[in-house]
C-alpha cells in the first residue's frame, strides 16, 4: 500500500480530468430510506461523433451508441450517462430503451441516471441477475480459495431495475424495427451482439467480442477457469456465427466501428484460434464436425454429449439428443447459470448437417434420457426448427414439468413432449422401424432405442454402458443416485440388450463402437457384482431404501407460491419392502400457511408406488423471510418416527 486515499486517489486521478467533485456521503439519509451512494462527477473528455445520418457514438466508460428515430432514441450500453446531456441537441426528447450488451460496469456504472429518468433498461437474459440482483452476487461471490476466476468481479455494485431481457435468437421489437439478438459468449459468458438495420446498414452490436481486427480488448475477460482459455474459444465460435449474419457496421464497447467486418472478424478468428492452440493444444470447438458412420446415420462425438441424426429418403431427420456444441459450452454456462435460470444454449452443427448431409429439416428429437447435456438444444428445436419431441412415457413429467423432481442434471425450462412410448413400444418412422425400451441405471429416466439403419442393428443407449475400456470385455457403467437407481437397475438394461442383439452401440457420450454378446454377458456378471455389493453395504435388507435418497418425496421439489392463493403438492412414497407400510406426514411450513389435510395417513401397499395430495393456503398478507427457503416433510413411517427425512424448495412469486 502506498498510503493513498480513496478520497485523495480521486482527487489526484480528477486532477487530470475536468474539474471533478464528489458527492458527500449521505450518511444523513433518514432511517428505512435507502442510502444514496456516493457518486463522483467523472465525464469523458470527448466528443459525440455522427457515424452516419442517425447513428452517433460517444466516447464513454465504453463506447455509447446512440440510434434516432425522429424525435426518440436508442441507446446501445450507457457507460456513465454522459449521452443524456446530448439528446437535447440531436433533436431526441425521448429515450426509449437502454440496451446492454453485457454485464460489465463499465458499460452500465451510470444506469441510476436512466432510472432517475425512467428510461426502461433490457440486458442479456443469461446476465439477468448480475444486473437486477447484483446485490445478492456480492453477498455470495467466493473470494478466498479462488480458483473460478471468471471476471464476474466487474459487475455493478447495486441492483439495477431490468424492465426486460434479450433472449437469444429472439427479435427485440423498437417499434417497427426488428433487434436480432445473437449469443455472443466469450469476453463474456452471457454476451450478446444485437444486429439492427441503422440508415441502411446491417449493423451488428458486438460489445467486447472484439477491439478491432485481431484485437481482443485484454485477454482476463476471457479466463474463467484456473489456467483456462475458455473465452478465446467462445469468442472464436460467436466470430463465426456473427460472420454468418453478414453484418455491414460492426459497432465494438471499445475500439472504432469496423467498416469491413468481414476481413475483421476472419482475421480475428484466424489469430484466436492459432492462440487457443498455442495455449492448450486442443482444437477449438469451432472445428467439430460430425462424421457419417454409415449414409443415414450421422454421429457427433465431440459435442457435449454425442448426438445422432437418423437420415429418411427426403431429407428429414430424426435427432437423438442435442446437447452443447462441445463440452467446453455446456461445462462453463453450466456453471455461470443462476439458480432460478436454464443454461444458456447456442445453436449448432443445424448448417453443417444442411450442407454436408442433404439434410432437409429436423422433424424429430428424442431424449436417450432426461439429462440437460443430452437435450438442453430441444427448446430450441421446438422454437427455431419446428421439430417435436417425442421420449418413453417415464420422462414426459420430467420434462414437461422440471420443478417436480430433485435428480441429477434437469434442464431448467419445460419442453413439450408431442408423444411417449411404453416399455417394448414398436413404431415406425419414414422408412425405419423403431422399438423404444426402459433401460434404467445410470437414471431412472433413460430409454434404449433400437433399429435397423442401413444394415446394422443400432442401440442408442443413451449414458447406460460406454465403451469397453479394459482386455475383460465389460462395458463401463456409472452410478449417480441422485438420478434414481435402483439395485437392478443395471441388470435389467444389460439384459435388454442381451435380448435385442445389437451389433452397433450409439452411446450418450464417444463414438457408436461394435458389441458382441460375449462382451454383453461379461457386462451383465459385473451388474450382478454390483447387486451384491449394494446387498453387502446397506443396512437395511430392503437395499433400495439406501439407494433412492427421494424414495419419500415432496412434488413438485420447486413449489411457487404466491401469498394469497393455494397450492396444490403432493406426498409421493416408494415403497421398497415386500410388506405395506404406514405412513404419517406433516408439512414443517411457515405458521401461517393452512394445510388441508394437516397431517397425511395412508398406507402403501408392498412394492408399490403411492401419491397423497394436499393444499396449502397462503394468506395474501403473508411476507417470505426470503424469496427462496425450504420446507421439510417429518415422517413415521409404520409407527417408528423418522424425522425430517424429505424437503421441498419454495420459491415466491
Ligand atoms: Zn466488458
Ligand atoms: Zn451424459
Ligand atoms: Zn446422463
Amino acid at each position: 500500500m502506498n498510503g493513498t486515499s480513496r478520497r485523495g486517489f480521486l482527487r489526484t486521478v480528477g486532477a487530470a480530468a475536468a474539474a471533478p467533485s464528489i458527492t458527500p456521503p449521505a450518511s444523513e439519509a433518514s432511517q428505512g430510506e435507502k442510502a444514496r451512494p456516493r457518486r463522483t462527477s467523472f465525464s469523458p473528455g470527448s466528443q459525440i461523433r455522427k457515424i452516419s445520418e442517425n447513428l452517433f457514438l460517444l466516447e464513454d466508460t465504453c463506447n455509447v451508441y446512440l440510434i434516432r428515430d425522429g424525435n426518440r432514441g436508442l441507446i446501445v450500453d450507457f457507460g456513465s450517462g454522459k449521452i443524456l446531456d446530448y439528446l437535447q441537441g440531436l433533436g431526441i426528447t425521448r429515450v426509449d430503451w437502454i440496451l446492454h450488451t453485457h454485464h460489465h460496469r463499465d458499460q452500465c456504472q451510470g444506469d441510476y441516471r436512466a432510472v432517475e429518468r425512467s428510461i426502461p433498461i433490457v440486458v442479456p437474459a443469461h446476465e439477468r441477475h448480475l444486473f437486477a440482483d447484483a446485490e445478492n452476487f456480492w453477498r455470495n461471490r467466493r473470494v478466498f480459495h479462488l480458483y473460478y476466476v471468471r471476471n464476474d468481479f466487474n459487475t455493478i455494485t447495486e441492483n439495477i431495475p431490468v424492465a426486460s431481457v434479450l433472449h437469444d435468437y429472439g427479435t427485440f421489437r423498437w417499434d417497427q424495427r426488428a433487434i436480432f439478438v445473437l449469443p455472443t459468449p466469450g469476453h463474456t459468458l452471457g454476451s450478446v451482439s444485437l444486429l439492427m438495420d441503422v440508415d441502411g446498414k446491417k449493423t451488428a452490436f458486438t460489445g467486447d467480442l472484439l477491439h478491432s481486427p485481431g484485437k481482443i480488448v485484454n485477454l482476463w475477460d476471457t479466463q474463467i477457469n484456473y489456467g483456462g482459455a475458455e473465452g478465446i474459444d467462445l469468442a472464436a465460435y460467436s466470430l463465426a456465427r456473427l460472420r454468418e449474419q453478414k453484418p455491414a457496421l460492426i459497432c465494438p464497447s471499445h475500439g472504432n466501428p469496423l467498416p469491413d467486418p468481414d476481413k475483421g472478424i476472419e482475421q480475428t478468428i484466424d489469430r484466436l484460434v492459432e492462440y487457443y492452440r498455442f495455449q492448450t493444444g486442443n482444437n477449438p470447438s469451432l472445428s467439430f464436425r460430425g462424421y457419417a458412420v454409415s449414409p443415414h446415420l450421422i454421429a457427433h462425438a465431440l459435442t457435449t454429449s454425442s448426438f445422432y441424426v437418423i437420415l429418411s429418403r427426403g431429407g428429414k431427420a430424426m435427432f437423438i439428443d442435442y446437447g452443447s456444441a462441445s463440452g467446453l459450452h455446456f461445462g462453463n454456462f453450466e456453471r455461470a447459470t443462476a439458480t432460478t435460470d436454464r443454461i444458456r444454449f447456442v445453436e449448432h452443427n443445424i448448417d453443417d448437417l444442411k450442407t454436408r448431409f442433404g439434410m432437409q429439416s429436423v422433424d424429430v428429437a428424442m431424449p436417450s434420457h432426461m439429462h440437460d447435456d443430452h437435450l438442453n438444444g430441444f427448446p430450441h428445436l421446438i422454437r427455431h426448427h419446428n421439430a417435436q419431441i417425442w421420449c418413453y412415457e417415464n420422462m414426459v413429467d420430467v420434462l414437461e414439468n422440471p420443478r417436480g423432481y430433485n435428480l441429477g442434471c434437469i434442464l431448467g425450462e419445460p419442453i413439450k413432449v408431442s408423444r411417449s412410448f411404453r416399455h417394448g413400444e414398436r413404431f415406425r418412422w419414414e422408412e425405419y422401424e423403431f422399438e423404444v425400451s426402459h433401460s434404467p441405471g445410470h437414471t431412472e429416466y433413460q430409454m434404449a432405442l433400437f433399429a435397423t439403419i442401413d444394415g446394422a442393428r443400432v442401440a442408442f443407449s443413451g449414458d447406460a454402458f460406454f465403451q469397453i475400456s479394459d482386455s475383460a470385455g465389460i462395458l463401463r457403467h456409472n452410478l449417480i443416485f441422485r438420478n434414481h437407481v435402483e439395485s437392478d437397475s443395471h441388470i435389467k438394461s444389460i439384459r435388454n440388450l442381451i435380448d435385442h442383439e445389437p451389433n452397433l452401440m450409439a452411446p450418450g457420450h464417444g463414438r457408436p463402437f461394435l458389441v458382441n454378446r460375449e462382451d454383453l454377458l461379461a457386462t451383465e456378471q459385473k451388474m450382478r457384482r454390483q447387486d451384491q455389493w449394494f446387498r453387502d453395504l446397506v443396512a437395511d435388507p430392503d437395499v433400495n431404501f439406501g439407494l433412492d435418497p427421494s424414495w419419500c418425496s415432496i412434488y413438485p421439489y420447486q413449489m411457487l407460491v404466491k401469498p394469497g392463493s393455494t397450492t396444490r403438492a403432493e406426498m409421493r412414497v416408494q415403497n421398497y419392502r415386500h410388506a405395506p407400510m404406514k405412513i404419517e406426514i406433516g408439512l414443517i411450513a411457515p405458521g401461517e400457511w393452512r394445510l388441508e389435510p394437516d397431517v397425511l395417513r395412508f398406507d402403501v401397499p408392498a412394492g408399490a408406488k403411492t401419491r397423497q395430495v394436499f393444499t396449502i393456503r397462503i394468506p395474501s398478507d403473508w411476507v417470505a423471510r426470503s424469496p427462496r427457503f425450504a420446507v421439510a416433510a417429518d415422517v413415521v413411517c409404520d409407527g417408528k418416527y423418522l424425522g425430517q427425512i424429505t424437503e421441498a424448495v419454495v420459491e415466491v412469486q
